[in-house]
């Protein structure tokens, strides 16, 4: 791609100017000039009253475009479990591959994993390719991209979609560029559509721009079409254990992967009592909270009731609490049955994750705050006061100490 002025139109009014983020555009000779470290966003575009500026795209197109065919879920494996954003992805694969005409493959790497095969037939797929050894026992990035790849290139899938978990995200743009392929990350609505460049392609939709407005991408020119889909977004089918399907074995040299990471120990988090994207209820807290040591508040609560601890990213970016605690755009997706945002203003981006959870209590004490514009219940107070209280009226009703 490259960008470039168009001299007769260009009247050096310097509108171009302002709206570059990386202050990459200069007025030289009254003509507009782009210096080095343009990246071709094209922000300046739409400032320029005279159509003055071009971006200008060679356009190359894969040739055997055609033999790709199938839609596919890269399964993840943690723990000897298939974990549930697999089956989220299947239950979306399935409307996709029906809508299609193909068929919806599960990929399942990991150790003395074949035995949970069937499991992806009965949640939708029609057939389960499986990649067994020990070493994939544990995730390494090297690894499962080279594997992914491989299989791509053997059986041509027409489009992928992977969790957008910390592995799916770590691995899956490397695949992508090993194939020479796009990639949209964090979707959160997917569909078949026809489009000027191409029949039945895969419609990617994801928040843009801070989360204020929708893309749809599309991947005309290149296979596989890839996205990663967050957890919690998409829903499950229930299982049919009549389902039949197909599972292959894949032997594949996994030890003659070359991988660059020497994998030294695990350690789990510790304090983190639920997981945030399995918890059913969800004690969240915010910038409202005023320092880290208050969010004992929080996690009182959050014990007492059996819940997770969620947090703003207002909390994480001031160092309260782990990032791994994030609810939002840029941290999880949850979906629990009871969400209870403490001294959360609700900001679009925060509600991106956390706006599709059953049930929202909200309690703020500014009730203009927007998160009571979404709220099931909202309380306006004292976070300090109600929290608190909240826990001494669980605990007694729970029969706890
Ligand atoms: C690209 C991008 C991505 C982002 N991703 C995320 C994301 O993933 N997750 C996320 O959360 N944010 C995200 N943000 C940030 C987001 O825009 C907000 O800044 C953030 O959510 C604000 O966090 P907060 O609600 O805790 O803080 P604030 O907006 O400051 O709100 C604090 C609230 O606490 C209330 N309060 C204060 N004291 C008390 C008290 N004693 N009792 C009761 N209420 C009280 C206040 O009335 C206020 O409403 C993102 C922003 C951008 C630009």
């Amino acid at each position: 791609m490259s960008i470039r002025i168009i001299d007769i139109k260009c009247t050096g009014c310097g509108l171009c100017v302002p709206p570059c983020p990386y202050g990459a555009v200069e007025i030289i000779d009254k003509k507009a000039v782009f210096k080095d470290n343009c990246n071709l966003c094209g922000a300046c575009i739409p400032a320029c009253k005279f159509d003055a500026i071009v971006i200008e795209a060679e356009r190359s197109k894969m040739e055997n475009i055609d033999e790709y065919k199938g839609v596919w879920v890269t399964g993840e494996v943690r723990e000897g479990k298939i974990a549930a954003v697999t089956y989220e992805l299947l239950g979306e694969g399935r409307k996709l591959a029906d809508k299609v005409g193909e068929e919806l493959v599960a990929i399942l790497m990991g150790k003395d994993i074949k035995g949970k095969a069937e499991q992806c037939i009965h949640h939708g797929a029609d057939k389960v390719i499986v990649v067994e050894h020990e070493l994939l026992d544990n995730f390494q990035d090297d690894t499962y991209a080279v594997i992914v790849a491989d299989l791509v290139n053997k059986y041509k899938p027409s489009m992928t979609l992977t969790g957008a978990t910390f592995r799916g995200r770590s691995y899956i743009p490397r695949v992508a560029v090993m194939l020479g392929t796009g990639l949209t990350a964090d979707c959160t609505a997917l569909d078949i559509g026809d489009h000027e460049e191409g029949k039945q392609l895969l419609f990617q939709t994801r928040p843009a721009f801070g989360g204020n407005i929708m893309a749809t991408i599309i991947c005309p020119y290149y296979r596989p079409q890839m996205c990663t889909v967050r957890p919690k977004v998409m829903k499950p089918l229930a299982p049919d254990e009549s389902r039949q399907g197909e599972v292959i074995v894949e032997d594949m040299d996994v030890a003659a992967i070359k991988i660059r990471v020497k994998l030294l120990e695990i350690i789990k988090e510790l304090g983190s009592t639920v997981n945030l994207e399995d918890a059913d209820i969800i004690v969240s807290g915010g910038r409202g909270l005023g320092g880290p040591e208050h969010f004992s508040v929080i996690r009182e609560l959050a014990e007492t009731i059996g819940a997770a601890v969620g947090s703003s990213r207002a909390a994480v970016d001031a160092g309260w609490i782990p990032y791994s605690h994030q609810v939002g755009q840029t941290g999880k997706t949850v979906c629990p049955k009871l969400y209870i945002a403490c001294g959360i203003s609700g900001a679009i981006q925060h509600r991106a994750g956390m706006g599709t959870s059953d049930t929202i209590i909200a309690i703020n004490k500014d009730p203009e705050a927007p998160i009571f514009d979404f709220a099931t219940y909202g309380v306006v107070g004292d976070l300090f006061q109600v929290v608190p209280e909240l826990t001494r009226v669980f605990k007694k009703a729970l029969g706890k100490k």
